[in-house]
């Protein structure tokens, strides 16, 4: 009788905790500068190649910790622009607006349309939150 309840207990528990880590989870981007296109919440694809992973190049210039893990999509070497180094794989990544100071995602997308169709170098970085960078286009 004790143990045929067990079973059912222990999943009531991890149901608890996976909701609690959802809620933690909205919380943290609940903050974030929305993008028109992409919206403010990571992009997840389960997607999660690492460094040392073989064939696997990420951008050098990126710490781990802006970098959302199991955000990542392929990238297309042969449309990149020519520079020092190439990449994989793009990640969603955090990071902080010059001009307002808020926080905003760099979305993995939006960089494979960067570096991939507008031909901008992959040293380009998103500085400014959507909302700044268009505020400086107009
Ligand atoms: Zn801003």
């Amino acid at each position: 009788m004790f143990l045929s309840h067990r079973p059912g207990f222990l999943l009531g528990k991890d149901e608890t905790a996976s909701s609690k880590r959802m809620a933690q989870y909205i919380e943290t981007y609940d903050s974030f500068v929305e993008h028109p296109r992409y919206g403010k919440r990571p992009k997840l694809t389960g997607l999660n190649p690492r460094h040392d992973d073989e064939g696997v190049w990420l951008n050098p210039e990126l710490s781990d910790d802006y970098r959302i893990p199991g955000t990542a999509i392929q990238a297309d070497l042969s449309r990149q622009t020519p520079a020092t180094y190439q990449v994989t794989h793009y990640f969603d990544v955090k990071r902080f607006c010059r001009d307002c100071h808020r926080r905003f995602i760099f979305f993995a997308e939006e960089q494979k349309h960067w570096y991939e169709e507008l031909g901008f170098p992959l040293q380009a970085d998103a500085a400014r939150c959507p909302l700044c960078a268009s505020a400086c286009n107009t």
